[in-house]
């Protein structure tokens, strides 16, 4: 049976390939309707291996196994077009590989058959392709430069692998008339796509179509197959790319030898995360408001450990006021209560941070800092001095809904059964608020927007109560409304896109945090803890070229240089992650740093651990050595060192991102808090279960 969830899946990969389609084959020059028409309906998921599919629809080839890729999306396009095909040709394929592109061209083509010389790769092939049903693709086992002499002649040839000359029995099996693209050059690495096309018996015709790089054709009239198992060169750029001049160009930037050194130079050593010398850093922090501190994954102790003592400092030397956390509202408010020694009117059944990922707020490290936090406002004269902890993010639509409910129950019964019909347009989707977005998108469900919409007005006109118990619990439950409205937002507009949805949550953090300096005060001042793709300015990386924003630019636009933003890395060491969403957390092993990374210049520095200051440095020409783009790494609650250039590496300008830079050269995982050591703890503590 198909789940729910299959479904969903489903749908979304066909939307993700009709953006491909409209937005980048298209726009990049895609022009024949037959091809744009088959890129369309050929299901590009179902030819990459099960833990490639999220990247299916990048425009990137992926690797298909034996060393060989699945062509770029753009380029098997573009091949398909200069063999301008019409629907009663038949077309020879070099290279199945995958078998995609052999499904593409049967979507044009009357037949194809397609070769290819990896025994594994073909069986796979045939089997696919019939799984799917693409009865008019043949496959053959064997060397297609000998082409396919028993079906010849062709209407059109197609050769997807790089060849130092083009192959005779192709010339001699094509149809006069008939096309043959390939790429041709003496180099294994880089070619010029040609096309042949066939206008007399001995009359061809040749004309070049761009600069492409394939993985290489081995066969007889190729290159010879002793040359394979030599691995391509390192970091060279993947196989079967589009023409150069539609990709970036091979980066020459490599770390030369002084930049490193320069690093080792302006670096401040660590020596231990406990004693390390703040004074420095806190001279350069000055009188910024908000101080953001990052980090490269979501389970490594010491990114942890140093952003605790760090906020402690401010706290304690700068009179600091809140923490604002990457964790959701009325979780992070459990913290709050205890941390500020606030007893709920009634306490509450629920556990803070029991649900996925667990790991990343119960742990060891984080419980020592609100220890610590909770012992520290026992010596703040009055209530209102007292340093708060908060959570940003919006993924509690449920939790928050009854936060508002049982808030209205007290003081309000009235109200309160009113926002139980309203919020109950939403309770049919407790258990997957993903499902409830899609539904509403397409029109098989009603839309609660404006449900959520009217309680977010309802709670922030309520006015009454803000005299009682200092007007906390309205603004908890004011902040809860808002992230019903903003959540059962965000799981409508999931569909739109990667950018949409992302730049909605950022947004919402950036107002929660906005609300909460509003509330603390003109001069109030925050400490905010999220992961270095939220802090870090988006404008300087990648993503903020495709249009997205995050809360560290958002700090930046409003608050200028009151704002201090610090990220931090690593080269190798462990990690807590999880393969998946929902799956279990692991203790992984990072993977040393990719060449072509910051990580692997800091890395190169030789100092275990160090700030390195950017934005303030004694060393400009460092901070404008670095500004030159490179790789980034981040590691989320999901780590796949499988995939780990595509699904954890990003380009970036560093000093664009941070203000400064914190370094451990190898790391460990967080330290999870045992369920013994949960049941440990009193009914009063934050992470304990409430009873009733
Ligand atoms: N069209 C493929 C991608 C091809 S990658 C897809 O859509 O997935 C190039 C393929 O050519 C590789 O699988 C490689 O094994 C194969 N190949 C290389 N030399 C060959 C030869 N002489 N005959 C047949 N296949 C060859």
């Amino acid at each position: 049976m198909v789940s729910d969830r299959e479904k969903l899946a489903a749908s979304d990969f066909q939307r993700q390939r009709e953006q491909l389609v409209e937005r980048e084959l298209r726009m990049l020059g895609i022009r024949d309707e037959a091809v744009l028409r088959a890129m369309r309906s050929v299901p590009r998921e179902d030819f990459v291996a099960e833990e490639m599919r999220e990247f299916t629809y990048r425009n990137a080839p992926l690797e298909i196994g034996l060393g060989q890729t699945i062509s770029q999306p753009l380029i098997v396009a573009h091949m398909a077009e200069a063999l301008e095909i019409g629907p009663e040709d038949r077309v020879l394929e070099i290279g199945a590989g995958s078998g995609y592109a052999a499904a593409v061209l049967a979507q044009i083509a009357k037949e194809v058959f397609t070769i290819e010389r990896h025994r594994e790769l073909s069986d796979l092939a045939t089997e696919r392709l019939s799984r799917l049903g693409y009865a008019n693709v043949h496959v053959l086992w064997g060397d297609g430069t000998l082409g396919w002499p028993d079906e010849a002649p062709f209407d059109a040839i197609v050769v997807a692998a790089g060849s130092p000359r083009v192959p005779p029995a192709l010339l001699e099996q094509l149809r006069i008339g008939g096309r043959l693209v390939i790429p041709v050059g003496q180099q294994e690495d880089a070619q010029q796509l040609m096309r042949v096309i066939r206008r007399e018996e001995n009359d061809y015709e040749y004309e070049e179509l761009g600069a492409v790089r394939f993985v290489p054709l081995i066969g007889e009239a190729a290159w010879p197959a002793e040359e394979e198992g030599n691995p391509p060169p390192a970091n060279s750029p993947p196989a079967n790319s589009p023409p150069a001049s539609s990709r970036t160009a091979v980066r020459t930037d490599r770390p030369r030898p002084s930049l490193p050194d320069l690093i080792r130079e302006v670096a401040e050593p660590i020596s231990s995360i406990e004693s390390a010398d703040l004074e420095p850093l806190l001279k350069r922090i000055g009188d910024a408001r908000i101080v953001l501190i990052g980090e490269a994954s979501h389970g490594t102790s010491e990114f942890y450990r140093i952003r605790a003592i760090i906020t402690q400092s401010l706290i304690e030397q700068r009179s600091f006021d809140f923490v604002a956390v990457e964790a959701d509202w009325p979780d992070a408010y459990r913290i709050h209560d205890f941390v500020t020694h606030r007893q709920r009117a009634e306490p509450h059944e629920w556990e803070a941070f029991s649900r996925f990922p667990t790991w990343m707020w119960r742990n060891e490290e984080v419980l020592d800092f609100i220890h610590w936090l909770r012992e520290f406002n026992l010596s703040r004269p009055s209530r209102e001095q007292r340093v708060g902890f908060y959570g940003l993010d919006l993924y509690s639509l449920f939790t928050s809904i009854h936060r508002v409910l049982e808030y209205l129950d007290d003081v309000d019964p009235q109200a309160a059964a009113i926002a139980r019909t309203r919020y109950g347009c939403l309770t049919p989707w407790e258990s997957d608020p993903a499902i409830y977005g899609q539904a509403a998108l397409s029109g098989r469900y009603r839309s609660c927007e404006e449900e959520a919409v009217k309680m977010l007005r309802e709670l922030s006109a309520r006015q009454a109560e803000a005299a009682m118990r200092n007007g906390e619990d309205l603004f908890d439950a004011q902040l809860n409304a808002r992230l019903v409205a903003d959540a059962e937002q965000y799981y409508r507009i999931m569909y739109y896109g990667a950018n949409e949805s992302w730049n909605h949550r950022d947004t919402h953090m950036y107002e929660t945090l906005e609300s909460l300096l509003q509330r603390y005060g003109p001069d109030s001042k925050a400490v905010v803890w999220e992961h270095n793709s939220h802090l870090g300015n988006a404008a300087a990386t990648q993503f903020g070229k495709y249009g997205q924003i995050n809360i560290g630019q958002l700090c930046r636009e409003a608050y200028g240089s009151q704002v201090y933003a610090i990220g931090q890395g690593t080269d190798h060491g462990t990690v807590a992650a999880a393969s998946e969403w929902e799956g279990a957390m692991q203790f992984k092993k990072v993977r040393p740093s990719h060449p072509d990374s910051y990580e692997r210049l800091m890395h190169l520095a030789e100092i275990e651990a160090f700030f390195l200051p950017l934005s303030s440095s004694s060393h400009p020409q460092l901070t404008s050595a670095l500004a030159a783009r490179r790789l980034e790494r981040a590691i989320g609650v999901i780590y796949r060192p499988e995939s780990e250039r595509l699904s954890h590496y990003f380009d970036a300008s560093l000093p664009g991102q941070f203000d400064e830079w914190i370094w451990f050269d190898e790391t460990s995982a967080v330290h999870p808090l045992t369920t013994e050591q949960l049941a440990e703890h009193e009914s009063s503590h934050p992470f304990a279960t409430f009873d009733r």
